[in-house]
C-alpha cells in the first residue's frame, strides 16, 4: 500500500518475543526484561497469522521475523510455516543471533524461512561474552555451520558498530566475506531507550567502515536500505546501514508489530496501535490507517538526542 508521502509499504517486521537467551549490553538490561508481560498481553498465534494475512491484503510482501530473539520462542517453526503460508507472502527472512540454530536451522528451512540474518559484533571470543554478557561464541559458530547446512544460502551477518569496542576489527569482520559467500553488514548503533552505558563515543559512523576498508568497491544497490560495496575476490558484499547518519526515511517501506501485538509505524516514534484482541477486519483498517499515516522521519537521532519509540530494541525487533 501506499502511503500519503508516495512511498510503497511492502515489508513488515514481526518480532515474536521480547525475550532473548543474550543480554547484549545495547540492546536490554542485564537482568533481561525488567517489565515481563502477562502472557495474555502477548499475541497469540493466530493473532500473529491474522496480522500478516491483514498486511499482506495491503501489499506488504515481505516479513521479516525477529525478537527479542525469535529461536527461544516454543512455537517459532509453526509461526513461520504458517507465515509463509499467507497467500501475497513472497519471502520470510528471520533475524536471530544464531544460538539455536544447531537444533532449528533444518526445522526453519523446511517451513519455508527463505533467508536468515545473523548478529555477530566481534570475532573474538572474550568480547563476545563481554557484548553479549552471557554467549559463547562457540555456539555462535556452531548455528552459523548448521544454517549453512541446512541449505540456507545469502546469509547475511549483522555487526553493530560500536567504537573503542569493534571499530578495530572492522576489516576482520569484512573479511568473512573473503571466506564464506556471505555479506556483512555494518549498522549503526542506534541510541535506544536504555543502550546501556555507552557513550558519544561509540556511537560511530558507517563512513568509519569506508576509511578501514579502502580497497573496496562500490555495488549497485539491492533494493535494501544497505549500501552495497564488495573487497576484490570476495564471495560477498559489505552492507553499511546508516539509520542515523543517512538516515532511509524517504525510502522507508516497513512497518512493524511488536510481539504485544502494538503496530508501530516508525522505529523511532512513541506512536502505537494495538492489534491485541481485534479480528481481521479491524486489524486491517488499523493497519491501513497506520500505513498512510506512517510519519515523515524518525527525528533527531543521537547519543543526546534518543529514540522517542520508548522501548529497547528487543521489545521492538531490532
Ligand atoms: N536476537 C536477534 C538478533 O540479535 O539477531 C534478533 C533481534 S535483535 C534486536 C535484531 C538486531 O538489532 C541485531 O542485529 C542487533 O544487533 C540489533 N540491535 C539491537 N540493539 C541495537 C541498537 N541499539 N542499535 C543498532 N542495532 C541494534
Ligand atoms: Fe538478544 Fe538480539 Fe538483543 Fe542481543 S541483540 S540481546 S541477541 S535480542
Amino acid at each position: 500500500m501506499i502511503d500519503r508521502l508516495g512511498r510503497n509499504i511492502n515489508y513488515m517486521r514481526i518480532s515474536v518475543t521480547e525475550l532473548c537467551n543474550l543480554r547484549c549490553r545495547y540492546c536490554m538490561p542485564a537482568d533481561g526484561v525488567c517489565d515481563k508481560k502477562s502472557h495474555a498481553e502477548m499475541l497469540t498465534e493466530d493473532e500473529m497469522i491474522a496480522a500478516i494475512r491483514a498486511a499482506a491484503s495491503l501489499g506488504v510482501r515481505k516479513l521479516r521475523i525477529t525478537g527479542g530473539e525469535p529461536l527461544v520462542k516454543k512455537n517459532i517453526v509453526s509461526i513461520c510455516k504458517r507465515a509463509a503460508e499467507v497467500e501475497g507472502i513472497e519471502e520470510v527472512c528471520l533475524t536471530t543471533n544464531g544460538i539455536r540454530l544447531t537444533e532449528l536451522a533444518k526445522p526453519l528451512k523446511a517451513a519455508g524461512v527463505n533467508r536468515l540474518n545473523l548478529s555477530l559484533d566481534t570475532l573474538s571470543a572474550e568480547k563476545y561474552a563481554y557484548i553479549t554478557r552471557i554467549g559463547s561464541i562457540e555456539q555462535f559458530w556452531a548455528g552459523f555451520d548448521a544454517a549453512m547446512d541446512a541449505g540456507f544460502d545469502k546469509l547475511k551477518i549483522n555487526s553493530v558498530l560500536i567504537g573503542g569496542f569493534n571499530d578495530d576489527e572492522i576489516e576482520e569482520l569484512a573479511k568473512l566475506t573473503m571466506k564464506y559467500p556471505i555479506d556483512v553488514r555494518f549498522i549503526e548503533m542506534m541510541p535506544m531507550y536504555d543502550s546501556g552505558d555507552f557513550k558519544e563515543a561509540s556511537f560511530i559512523p558507517y563512513t568509519k567502515v569506508l576509511e578501514k576498508l579502502p580497497e573496496a568497491e562500490a555495488m549497485p544497490p539491492d533494493g535494501g536500505v544497505a549500501k552495497l560495496y564488495r573487497l576484490p575476490g570476495a564471495l560477498g558484499n559489505i552492507g553499511l546501514i546508516s539509520p542515523i547518519n543517512a538516515h532511509f526515511c524517504a525510502e522507508c517501506n516497513r512497518i512493524r508489530l511488536t510481539s504485544d501485538g502494538k503496530l508501530k509505524p516508525c522505529l523511532h516514534s512513541g506512536d502505537e496501535y494495538s492489534l491485541k484482541g481485534l479480528d481481521y477486519e479491524e486489524m486491517r483498517a488499523m493497519m491501513e490507517s497506520v500505513i498512510w499515516n506512517k510519519p515523515e522521519w524518525h527525528g533527531d537521532l543521537d547519543a543526546i538526542h534518543r529514540s522517542r519509540a520508548g522501548r529497547n530494541m528487543n521489545e521492538i525487533g531490532g
